[in-house]
Order: structure tokens, then C-alpha cells, then sequence
């Protein structure tokens, strides 16, 4: 259900309401608040490393940690905003002074496989030494505790990869597709066995749109605002709910046109009163009032 044609303020435009009534005499709706999850797969060049492939695929995978990881801090720093960075085990470990910096800025690294495995292809014991050699890499720069939140490489997960995240301790995921807002996966077999999952989706990824569609920064722009503009009016999301998640590379959205059309996107959100938080954050609010 969308509400229809509401009148929505921002702080700032917020009227304030006099005795007797309101300004102008009209309904002032309070803006219902988004969440925004700005969310970086930090995957460098694992992904052609593993595949042994050539030496220009593998530098277009260098690009993220040359360029796209300091523009997009850079980005972030003067907009004063947090975000999540998926970072492979690998990558912690070959580029440790990048994710220091990401660490240092107060942004959150989360497990993304070490070296962009596919879940899918391992068995329960590889799984799980994946999983732990990417844990240790990412919590010797983050420090103990710091990794809370893991998303699949290429979205694929094995069916008990979720249990085996959970069993170390993890409260979200963000790789599955079954809802549009974060909602509670119960593993009743694991002590505390719940987790968050923030849900994806393909039109909600720089790769799919830049990379493989080739489709134009208007179009990218039109579409990542229409849907934050229809989380803002959807009346059946229950507050702390309303979260816009979207998906981005440094070797995709870190290419200058792109990273100009993040900062007019993350302008608009600023202007509609958005709230940027990590995803560790934001479950951690969940689970509380669960
Ligand atoms: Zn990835």
C-alpha cells in the first residue's frame, strides 16, 4: 500500500505549530524516517586472483583500492556520514593500511569470504576455515568484536552458511532477497540463534546497472531515488524498518561520474531527512526491541 500525495517536511522546512492550530491551517505530517545503508563490497582484485585471470582484468580490480577507496572516504568524510564496507579476508591482509583508514573513519568492516569464495561450491569444513581466516584478518585491523555482519560473495550461499555465521556469532546478513525491509532469521538449534538479514536486490547494485547494463547515470540516479522516495510514502513498514540498502564496488561506483552521481543521491536523501547508519547499528536496534 502507498500513502498517497502526502505532504512531506523536512526538519528544517517543519513548520512550527502555534496554539489554536497550524500554519497556514494545513496537516503537517511528520516525514516518516529512512534509513540508509550505504554498503561498499570491498572486493579489490580477489575475484580475478582466484580465477587466475589476466593482467588488465586484475588491475580493473586494482582500481578500488588506487582510486575508488579514497574518493568514496573521501565522499563519505565530507558528508559526515557512516558506512558498511564487505571486505574480503585477502584484501585486509594484502591492503591492511586501506582498511585501517576505513576503520579509523569510524566506518564498519563486515566479512565478505577471503578470497570472494562461492559458498555454494564448499563444503561445511571449508566454510568454516573461510569464514574464520576472514574473521581473524578483518579483526586484526578492526579489533575484537568489531566484525558483526558478513554478505555472501556474489550473493550465493550454501543452505547452512547462515547457521555457521550465527554459530560465530554474527547478528546479520545481508545477501538473501525474500523481503524489502530487514527482518529476523531464528535458528533454534544455536544458542541466541538470531540474525538480521538486510535484504538485496539486483537493481540495488552498481554492478549489474553500470557494469553489465551499461545504463546511464540519469537512469542509475532515477531509479536508486524512486525507490528511497517510495520507502519514505510505503505505510506497511514498522518503524526502524525502512532501510535503503544499496549495494556499490570501489572499482565500480569509485569511477568519477559515479561517485558525482552518489553525492547528488546522497544530497537528496540528506534533504528528505535520512538517517545513515551502519548495518551493525541498525541490527543491533532491531534486536533490541525484539
Ligand atoms: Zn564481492
Amino acid at each position: 500500500m502507498i500513502k498517497k500525495a502526502k505532504h512531506i517536511l523536512t526538519k528544517s522546512q517543519e513548520p512550527r505549530p502555534k496554539a489554536g492550530g497550524l500554519p497556514g491551517g494545513g496537516q503537517v505530517i511528520i516525514m516518516t524516517e529512512v534509513i540508509v545503508c550505504l554498503t561498499f563490497d570491498y572486493d579489490a582484485e580477489s575475484v580475478q586472483i582466484r580465477a587466475r585471470e589476466e593482467a588488465v582484468r586484475v588491475s580493473k580490480g586494482q582500481f578500488a583500492v588506487k582510486r575508488g577507496m579514497p574518493r568514496i572516504l573521501d565522499l563519505f568524510k565530507k558528508h559526515r556520514i557512516q558506512g558498511t564496507f564487505f571486505t574480503c579476508g585477502w584484501v585486509a591482509d594484502q591492503y591492511p593500511e586501506t582498511v585501517r583508514e576505513i576503520v579509523s573513519q569510524n566506518h564498519e568492516i563486515a566479512a565478505h569470504g577471503y578470497l570472494h569464495e562461492n559458498f555454494d561450491t564448499l563444503s561445511v569444513y571449508e566454510q568454516k576455515d573461510v569464514l574464520q581466516k576472514t574473521h581473524k584478518a578483518l579483526e586484526e585491523i578492526g579489533g575484537p568484536g568489531s566484525v558483526k555482519g558478513f554478505r555472501a560473495p556474489y550473493w550465493r550461499l550454501a543452505h547452512n552458511t547462515l547457521q555457521l555465521i550465527t554459530e560465530m556469532g554474527y547478528i546479520y546478513d545481508s545477501s538473501l532477497m525474500t523481503d524489502d525491509r530487514p527482518y529476523i532469521l531464528q535458528f533454534p538449534d544455536i544458542a541466541g540463534g538470531t540474525l538480521v538479514e538486510f535484504p538485496v536486490e539486483w537493481f540495488l547494485d552498481d554492478w549489474p546497472l553500470f557494469e553489465m547494463k551499461q545504463k546511464s547515470p540519469s537512469s542509475v540516479f532515477e531509479t536508486w531515488k524512486a525507490q528511497f522516495d517510495a520507502l519514505l510514502e510505503m505505510d506497511d513498514i514498522p518503524e526502524g524498518h525502512r532501510v535503503f540498502n544499496l549495494t556499490l564496488h570501489p572499482s565500480c561506483t569509485g569511477h568519477a561520474y559515479r561517485i558525482r552521481l552518489l553525492e547528488r543521491l546522497i544530497e537528496h536523501m540528506k534533504a528528505a531527512g535520512a538517517k545513515f547508519s551502519t548495518m551493525a547499528t541498525v541490527a543491533e536496534d532491531i534486536l533490541a526491541k525484539e
